[in-house]
């Protein structure tokens, strides 16, 4: 098999030219990274766990009517997407204080919000992804005010709907961070969400443990990080067949 020419390559993931134009191959990789790079490791089998994390999410997300630029899953580590052009916004929305915002304000990891909050980000490795409003983002031309309007109401139901999903398995949705991009189709250009959504990017707590079982175990050294992968995948009924072992798996990538 030729080898498929690399568009990009980001922390945790590889895009490769698709089979067909305006596609793409999205590639999980296992590496880990924290604090803009500044923490680096493996965490291994992750990016098999995502793969199917994401798959699954967004499948389900669109079920509901949420456009997404994924088109079906290739193999362990890849899937065929949709060619988009990112919106360089990271959106992230907040259903209970942790992470940045509790270091923000000084208050309690795990105090719930009034309401859930969205903020943005801007996606600049260089500056750390500074947080930004919707002023910087139209006044900046990184997206339209319809755009915003579109992206906003995108990432609500998509929180609504994750809050439901998640705990339905036991599991406290307390934060993620979701990306879009534009999607060209005859001649009309439309906002989908793209990346991908897993525990690399969502912030899970057990309901009854409080047990974290998202990236935060990678980010503090708390240990058991692909347990708590797995757990996640365990929960949602979609642990690769055979269990764990099956993680280490055949990879097609040449
Ligand atoms: O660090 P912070 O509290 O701002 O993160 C909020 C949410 O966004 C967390 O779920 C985190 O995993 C996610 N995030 C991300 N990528 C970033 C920053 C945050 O996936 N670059």
């Amino acid at each position: 098999m030729a080898r498929r020419r690399q568009i990009f390559e980001g922390k945790a993931k590889v895009i490769f030219e698709g089979p067909e134009p305006g596609t793409l191959v999205q590639y999980f990789k296992d590496d880990a990274t924290a604090f803009n790079k500044k923490k680096q490791g493996v965490i291994t089998g992750k990016g098999v766990i995502n793969n199917r994390i994401s798959e699954y999410l967004m499948l389900k997300l669109g079920d509901i009517g949420v456009p997404t630029h994924f088109v079906r899953r290739l193999n362990m580590r890849e899937q065929l997407i949709r060619e988009v052009e990112i919106v360089p916004v990271e959106v992230v929305v907040r259903n209970v204080v942790a992470g940045s915002m509790a270091k923000r304000f000084a208050m309690a990891e795990g105090t719930p919000l009034p309401r859930s909050i969205v903020e943005y980000y801007y996606k600049s490795d260089e500056l750390d992804d500074p947080m930004i409003t919707e002023e910087h983002i139209t006044a900046f031309n990184w997206a339209t005010p319809q755009e915003m309007d579109e992206i906003m109401s995108l990432a609500l139901r998509i929180n609504d709907f994750m809050l439901g999903l998640f705990l339905g398995i036991g599991i406290r949705l307390i934060d993620f961070k979701i990306e879009f991009g534009r999607l060209w189709e005859n001649e009309q250009v439309r906002i989908v969400l793209a990346d991908e959504i897993s525990p690399d990017s969502c912030r899970l707590w057990d309901v009854e443990t409080d047990k974290k079982l998202d990236k935060d175990r990678f980010r503090r050294d708390m240990g058991g990080v692909e347990d708590a992968y797995q757990e996640v995948a365990r929960r949602l009924g979609i642990l690769p067949e055979g269990g764990p072992s099956d993680l280490k798996g055949p990879e097609t990538m040449q």
